[in-house]
This record gives structure tokens, sequence and C-alpha cells, in this order.
């Protein structure tokens, strides 16, 4: 008998239960009848306030629009002739950046238009700036700590278990010696998924074998320099001890074996503006800009050729 009142009890809360979901799904309707049905029984607003708020909506545009038109219209000097520090080297201008600023404010073009410029202006607003518009040296500043901020932190100094030796097939320089081809585990497997990826999109035109792979007489994408020992790059930056390159710093990423050089176009790695301003306009650079991240890599803005990879959906990057 208790038994027997137990389930009646049980069966009751599962009655309650049903009829509950039941209700809630009539009501709600998944989410989207209900949106219907309130826009259709909901009453038009009166022909003259819509006529107001036109009016209004109409008003705000055209001070918006004539105000990105100023800013739009410094944007395209500045671009050219603001000048900045990076590096303790003199920069001019951030032309050789659109392709990475695109990128940060989601923009598909980049042309310094009063759509840049209120694109911009949103990107102001949550970095915390004044909403100008305009790419001022503040904002370009804030851009660049953007860019590094999301760079390796991993700074371990890679181990021989640690590396691989890529196939000369791989390099921009196929006769590159075995110990200059070695490249983190991790790295070079991402690496060659983002080189399929590009060697499969018809709108890059590359070379490709019968087998996905880059064509050996395809230089692009193709390795520059990746895992260099403490003793190579030593011996770097005394065949040129006035380069203020990145690329020969003392504590170089690529000692972590997951920074990767590839080639993107004019020299390989030279920092001349003239030859950065050649390399950002390729269409394999600017699908890295695109696309590398999507296989873990990230940019080092001031050096188009010098990526690192840092993972894929790591918040806090290894
Ligand atoms: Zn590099």
């Amino acid at each position: 008998m208790k038994q027997k009142k137990t389930h009646l009890a049980v069966f009751a809360v599962a009655l309650a239960a049903l009829v509950g979901v039941l209700m809630l799904v009539s009501r709600t309707g998944y989410g989207q009848t209900q949106a219907d049905s309130k826009a259709a029984s909901t009453p038009a607003l009166q022909p003259l306030a819509l006529v107001e708020k036109r009016t209004a909506v109409a008003a705000a545009e055209k001070q918006e629009t004539s105000l990105f038109a100023d800013a739009a219209a410094r944007n395209t000097v500045l671009k050219y002739e603001l000048s900045w520090a990076f590096g303790g080297k003199q920069q001019r201008g951030w032309y050789l950046y659109t392709p990475l600023i695109s990128r940060l404010l989601e923009m598909d073009g980049e042309a310094a238009g009063p759509d840049f410029a209120s694109a911009l202006s949103r990107w102001q607003t949550t970095a915390g700036l004044h909403p100008s518009g305009v790419l001022d040296d503040e904002t370009l500043y804030r851009m660049v700590s953007a860019w590094q901020g999301s760079r390796l932190k991993n700074k371990v100094y890679a181990t021989p278990d640690m590396l691989l030796q890529a196939p000369s097939a791989d390099f921009y320089d196929p006769a590159r010696p075995d110990e200059l081809r070695q490249v983190e585990r991790e790295t070079y497997a991402a690496y060659k998924r983002m080189v399929a990826a590009a060697a499969a999109d018809p709108s890059l035109g590359l070379k490709v074998t019968a087998a996905g792979e880059l064509a050996p007489e395809e230089k692009f994408f193709k390795i520059v320099s990746s895992f260099r020992s403490r003793e190579h790059q030593a011996a770097l930056r005394a065949q040129s001890p006035d380069s203020g390159r990145a690329g020969l710093a003392v504590n170089s990423p690529h000692f972590t074996g997951r920074a990767l050089d590839l080639y993107v176009g004019g020299e390989p790695v030279e920092t001349k503006d003239s030859n950065r301003a050649l390399q950002v306009q390729t269409p394999a650079y600017r699908w890295l800009v695109r696309n590398a991240e999507r296989f873990g890599f990230r940019p080092y803005y001031y050096e188009p050729w010098h990526w690192e990879y840092v993972g894929v959906g790591t918040a806090e990057n290894k």
C-alpha cells in the first residue's frame, strides 16, 4: 500500500512537470512565434510619429557622416604622415599596417574613408579612447600594444626533443642546412595545416602538387627561417652588428622554435619601408592576416613575414 502511494506521488509530480513544460513551450513557441506574433499585434507607429522618427534618424546619420568625413580627411593625411616611434626608431605613417588595422576593426575594405573612421570610432570606444574616428598617435600606440599583447608569451628555449627537422621542400631556400630547418613539433603541424588551406584556396593561385602540397617552384608561404639557436643568433648579430632588426634580438622568439618567418614577397626579411609596403600588398600576406589565427598563428606587426604559434582558442596563450 505504501509502495502504491509512492508510485502515485511520483506519477503526479511527473504529470505536473509535463504540463509545466507544455505550457512553457506553447507560451514561448521556442522563442520565435512570440516575437512574430508580438510584431504583428503591436500597432504600427502613427504616421506622424513615424515621419518624425525618420527625420531624426536621417539628421543623426547626416551629422555622423559629416563628422566622419572630417575624420576621413585627416586619416588620408595621417596614413602617410603620422610621426611616431617604435623600437627607438622614428616611423612615418601607418599605411604599412592597413591590413592589420582593418582586421582589428573587423572591416572588409581598408580605404581610409568615412566607413573606416566610423569603424575606428567604435574601436576607440571599446579601447577607452576618445571616439574621434581619427587614427592619431595615441590610437596607433594602443593598436600596437593590442598586437604586441597577443604574441607568444612562451619564452622556453627549445630543447632537441621539442624540435623536428622539417624537409627542405618546406623551405624558401631548399639548400638550407639541416640544423637550420628545425621547428617546434606542434608549430610544424599547425604550419602544415595552414599551408594546406592556403594551397586549396583558388583565390591565391598557388602552384600546388597533385598531393595538394606547395610545388617546389612556389615560394609563397615557404619557411625562410624557423628555430635559431643562441649560437646561430649570436653569429647573425656579429655579421650585422648595426642591425636594429628584432629578428636579431638577443631574446628572439625564434629560440622557442615556435616563430616562423614565412615568404610573403619582396626581400624575404628586410624591414625597409619600401620592402614592407610591397609585402603587405601580396595576396599571401593578406591571406595570413585573415586566416593565420584560425591555425594558432599571430603576427608580429612590424615584420610581415614573422608569425608566432600560440595555439588555437587560448585566451591566455602558452
Ligand atoms: Zn622572425
